[in-house]
């Protein structure tokens, strides 16, 4: 049986790493687009301001590969799936075939249609190819100023890196609050007041962008920020267009099961950001981790479902320590300030729900283990 996996995040190693463990015998070949091995991908927000060493931003060391007889194409972009003939075709005009297909192509940021950002001068964070990109733009020292457009948890990890690497930082967010599904209206006001003494760092919150022509970004309540580069970081969609093309059902990911096949095809499973699995997305490493354990399994001739789990969100930049789980919405009981902060929601029965903490994030594991009994 040849099991063959597209894409070189996590979800396609999970993949390969369980499919081989379910399966000996097994062929199991992973064709990345990516020049490099699958890596952390959330490490790359810190990679633009200092090195991280091997051990710990790699997955595993290429050797792991042999050893597991996980057959690792890198720069191997697949361009067409053929579901009938069960084959697909890599830029490069070559064909292969195969038994089992999990596709883990992730997903690419979302790049909202304002005039002028689809041109030069524009940044995006996602594979290697981007840190390498935004590193040499910093490199260059034409990058003074850089405008972050979005002001949820990956625009705030860039901005702590940029400043980090000495540029004057604007985050613009459409939105008026900070981190709106991670905070409480509370919560919220405390981050931004103490984002807002940052040395370098400046916030535009309540207005996106409008316009950008290399020099100056227009904002949609008539203000401007006058910048370098603009860094864009207003969420992802998945890449499905592989799949869809070949005419997979797809809603904003491929639809999936519980088992991660994709509905109507025997020998086809998607897995991570890219899979929709009853509606939901992926989105965050963890789920993309058990996304493409499942994937694996089951396309390995294994019997495993695939049960979503609430993934807490963590920040650790700026100053800031903050932990959110759960439903946050309505009314919580607590409150402090941004160095102390600890907030709990529970149901009508007093069943915690969903926990904020700030500054001391230590009863976070405990807190998280509650929410999912
Ligand atoms: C900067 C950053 C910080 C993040 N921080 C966090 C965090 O703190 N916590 C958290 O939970 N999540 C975080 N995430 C999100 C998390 O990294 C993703 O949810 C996770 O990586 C998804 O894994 P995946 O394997 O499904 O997809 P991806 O990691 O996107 O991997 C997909 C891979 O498929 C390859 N590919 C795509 N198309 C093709 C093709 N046609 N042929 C071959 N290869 C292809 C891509 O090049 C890529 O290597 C962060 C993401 C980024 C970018």
């Amino acid at each position: 049986m040849k099991i063959v996996i597209i894409g070189g995040g996590v979800a396609a190693f999970e993949a390969a790493t369980a499919a081989r463990k379910q399966n000996e015998t097994a062929e199991i070949a992973v064709y990345s687009r990516e020049k490099v091995a699958p890596y952390r991908r959330p490490a790359l927000s810190g990679m633009v301001a200092h090195e991280l060493e091997d051990a710990r931003f790699f997955i595993k060391g290429t050797a792991f590969f042999g050893q597991e007889r996980i057959a690792l194409h890198l720069g191997a972009e697949a361009v067409k799936i053929d579901p009938a003939t069960r084959t697909f075709t890599l830029a490069t005009g070559e064909t292969v075939a195969y038994d089992k297909l999990i596709l883990a192509t992730g997903a690419h940021p979302f790049v909202p249609p304002v005039p002028g950002l689809n041109g030069d001068k524009v940044a995006v964070l996602r594979e290697f190819s981007d840190l390498e990109d935004l590193r040499a733009r910093l490199d260059s020292g034409n990058c003074r100023r850089v405008a972050v457009l979005g002001g949820g948890v990956l625009g705030l990890e860039l901005a702590a890196s940029l400043l980090e690497r000495g540029a004057a930082v604007t985050v613009v967010e459409a939105a008026p609050a900070i981190m709106p599904r991670n905070l409480d209206a509370e919560a919220g006001k405390l981050v931004m007041e103490h984002l807002a003494k940052i040395p370098g760092l400046e916030l535009r919150f309540g207005a996106g962008a409008a316009g950008w022509d290399g020099k100056t970004l227009k904002l949609s309540d008539g203000t401007a920020v006058e910048c370098d580069l603009v860094c864009v970081s207003a969420g992802v969609r998945a890449n499905i267009e592989l799949a869809a093309a070949a005419g997979l059902p797809c809603g904003r990911g491929i639809t999936v099961d519980d088992s991660m096949r994709v509905a109507g095809y025997d020998d086809i499973y998607a897995a991570g950001d890219v899979a929709e699995c009853d509606g939901q997305g992926c989105g965050l490493y963890n789920t993309a981790r058990a996304m493409g354990k499942t994937a694996g399994i089951n396309a390995a001739g294994g019997n495993a479902t695939f049960a979503p789990e609430a993934t807490p969100v963590r920040l650790a930049v700026l100053g800031l320590k903050i932990f959110s789980a759960g439903d946050i919405s309505g009314t919580g009981e607590g409150g402090g300030d941004v160095m102390k902060y600890r907030k709990l929601f529970r149901d009508e029965s007093g069943k915690l729900r969903g926990a904020i903490l700030m500054g001391d994030v230590g009863e976070a594991l405990k807190l998280q283990a509650e929410i999912g009994k």
